[in-house]
């Protein structure tokens, strides 16, 4: 589980998250919305310490996120994490983009991280592409890479920020479709996301952000048929 406390953080003066609190146990689906600048980001880099928090606590199975590098360690290599712009490397094939973690950081003999590789390729369907260079593969194909990629270091939680959100139309989809069959293996998922279709189905929590503040969740029925503060009415009412 992941147990966030009276979690606080600012960048230089201005304070960016205020008093989060939040748990999230194995096997949850969350999903977060919000208003662009509203910490969302922010909050799920600080779950494998891409950022920094100040006060408060972020406990994840366990390992509390402090400046002891080891918990650090610790934490990243059971969080993985895939960004809007998937941040392949350019210069690797699909591949290698897929067996250069687990053989340089986790010490996976190189057989088995090609047969680690090619499993998780074909479970995001692009198998055939394994020769590839990023830059030779659509946006959907590439976002799927990253899926891939992270999932060959075996993390026990997926973070997702946006992961569709520079994707052409046709191309989300398919995106959308290997996450819903994540999570239906169970895996521990928190996705920032827009699409609210994905919410509506995967989600068993919706969290809605703003101003750096948890400001309502509830069961995705509850949180679009009924939304409680006024904040969460108006953004749905632009969003949906
Ligand atoms: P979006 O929907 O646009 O992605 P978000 O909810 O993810 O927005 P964050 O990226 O978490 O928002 O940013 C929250 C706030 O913190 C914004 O006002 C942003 O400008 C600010 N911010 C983000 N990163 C930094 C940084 N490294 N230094 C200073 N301010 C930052
Ligand atoms: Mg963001």
């Amino acid at each position: 589980a992941i147990q966030i406390a009276d979690m606080n953080k600012w960048f230089g003066t201005f304070h960016v998250l205020r008093d989060i609190d939040l748990t999230v146990y194995r096997g949850e689906r969350i999903v977060i919305c919000g208003p662009s600048g509203s910490g969302k980001s922010t909050l799920i880099r600080c779950i494998n310490r891409l950022e920094e928090h100040q006060a408060g606590q972020i406990v994840v199975d366990g390992t509390e996120l402090n400046s002891d590098l080891k918990n650090v360690d610790k934490v990243r290599s059971e969080v993985g994490m895939v960004f809007q712009h998937f941040n392949l490397f350019p210069h690797l094939t699909v591949l290698e983009n897929c067996t250069l973690a687990p053989i340089w950081v986790r010490k996976v003999p190189r057989k088995e991280a090609v047969e680690r590789a090619m499993h998780f390729l074909e479970k995001v369907k692009i198998p055939e592409q394994a020769d590839k260079y990023p830059g030779q593969l659509s946006g959907g194909q590439q976002q799927r890479v990253a899926i891939a990629r992270s999932l060959c270091m075996m993390p026990r939680i997926m973070l997702f920020d946006e992961p569709t959100s520079a994707l052409d139309p046709e191309m989300i989809k398919e995106v959308l479709d290997t996450m819903i069959e994540l999570a239906e293996e169970g895996m521990t998922m928190i996705c920032v996301t827009h699409e609210m279709g994905f919410a509506q189905a995967v989600a068993n929590r919706v969290i809605f952000m703003a101003d750096g503040q948890i400001v309502e969740q509830n069961e995705p029925k509850e949180f679009f048929n009924n939304p409680k503060s006024e904040r969460t009415k108006q953004f749905l009412s632009q969003i949906i």
